[in-house]
């Protein structure tokens, strides 16, 4: 029997990745149901007549007349917008992979959660935005959240199911990203090339700058608190350059529970795509005697603000997590069309906050997506302000 699957986000990194694990199982493993992407449509249609999906999605509705010229004659449903997308994601599955990027995700991803199946969530920034209304949706509809993210599936696999009291706290590595040496006066000096060339990990353009500016551990501590169910003080960080253990459970004995292994992101999409069984993947297997050494030390918060400013939002709650996300995908796309400087990028994030908590109480907690979505919207234009200096 064929296995239901969609891939939202299927042209990007995770997507991809995704698509080389599923290619090596055996034909009719599985039966595509939904393919989506933004705006890369020779790509998207590309996959679809090699996959054929029930449907592909483009999220640019300008973009339709070319998918749909592009799938003319094969049987693949060509649609576009946003609303398609979510259309899509709701069509039922038994496995989704949520790897869209940024709180575009949010509403595609809750719609495949509301189905009650499987949805292994890459997409952080819909947890960082409203985190606790998505587990609580996934608990009211029977659905699995099964993280992809590298630390949060290591944490994952290192829990005990049922045994939350026992946790002491959790550990969630970094590499520290390509500036971890940089003295601070250097990093005001970053170019885009400079912040996209990870030491570590090949990953989309949004996630690199993220981790280059250490905000992506920032949202992973937030990401965290909201899938495990955990107080904010419970979520530590230790900076580990080699990248080989993902994260780490610490017990009330004392006892710490870690997954390990090679930097692929194709491990942790596999323990999604197999759990709760195990399949092979291609990725290298981990040579400890090789790597020879692992090192650790504390992260530092004067060279890299966005994960203070992170941790600060989290304490206030939802309303200032959601505002915090859509304020940095804001300053990333300018830093990424060269508009501003890197160091610019917490600093309009913090500032975003701070006006946003004048203007307006944000909520600790939404009850539904509605109120995440219109604290993303006055976050982006006043970031959006910022950056144009207005
Ligand atoms: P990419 O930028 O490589 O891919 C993003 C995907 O989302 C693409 O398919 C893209 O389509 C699509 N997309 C972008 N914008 C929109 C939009 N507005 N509406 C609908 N679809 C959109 O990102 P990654 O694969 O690197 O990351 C995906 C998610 O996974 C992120 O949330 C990231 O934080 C998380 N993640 C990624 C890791 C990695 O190793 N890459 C590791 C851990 C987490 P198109 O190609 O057309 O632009
Ligand atoms: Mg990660």
């Amino acid at each position: 029997m064929s296995r239901r699957v969609s891939i939202l986000g299927c042209t990007g990194s995770v997507g991809k990745s995704t698509l080389d694990l599923m290619e090596r199982a055996d034909p009719g493993t599985y039966e595509f149901v939904a393919l989506t992407a933004h705006s890369s449509v020779q790509e998207l249609a590309g996959m679809a007549l090699q996959y054929r999906p029930e449907v592909a999605v483009i999220a640019d509705a300008d973009r339709y007349e070319e998918l749909a010229r592009l799938l003319k004659g094969s049987g693949v449903e060509a649609a576009a917008g946003p609303s398609a997308l979510v259309e899509a994601a709701s069509r039922p599955v038994e496995w989704t992979m949520a790897a869209i990027v940024g709180a575009a995700g949010l509403e595609p991803t809750a719609a495949a959660l509301q189905q009650g199946s499987i949805v292994a969530i890459a997409n952080k920034e819909c947890l960082v935005c409203a985190g606790d209304y998505f587990m609580r949706l996934a608990k009211e509809r029977g659905a699995r959240v099964l993280p992809v993210d590298s630390e949060h599936n290591a944490i994952f696999q290192s829990i005990y199911p049922g045994h939350d009291d026992h946790i002491r706290r959790i550990i969630l590595t970094a590499s520290g990203g390509p500036f971890r040496d940089w003295p601070r006066e250097k990093m005001a000096t970053v170019s885009r090339e400079d912040a996209l060339a990870h030491p570590v990990w090949s990953m989309g353009a949004k996630i690199s700058i993220d981790s280059a500016t250490l905000m992506n551990k920032g949202l992973e501590v937030i990401e965290a608190c909201r899938l495990f169910g955990l107080a904010p003080d419970r979520v530590d960080v230790v900076v580990h350059r080699q990248s080989v253990i993902h994260g780490l459970v610490e017990y009330i004995d004392g006892s710490v529970l870690a997954q390990l292994g090679s930097p692929d992101m194709r491990i942790p999409i596999a323990s999604t795509l197999s759990w709760p069984e195990r399949m092979e993947t291609p990725a290298e297997p981990l040579d400890l005697a090789a790597i020879g050494q692992l090192d650790f030390e504390p992260p530092d918060e004067n060279r890299f603000p966005a994960l203070r400013i992170a941790r600060e939002a989290l304490i206030a709650g939802e309303g200032a997590t959601a505002a915090l996300n859509a304020a940095n995908e804001i300053a990333v796309a300018a830093f990424l069309d060269e508009k501003i400087a890197f160091l610019d990028i917490p600093r309009l994030v913090s500032e975003c906050l701070e006006a946003l908590d004048k203007q307006q109480s944000l909520p600790s907690r939404f009850s539904g997506m509605e109120a995440a979505l219109a604290v993303d919207q006055s976050a982006r234009r006043l970031t959006s302000r910022l950056v144009n200096g207005s």
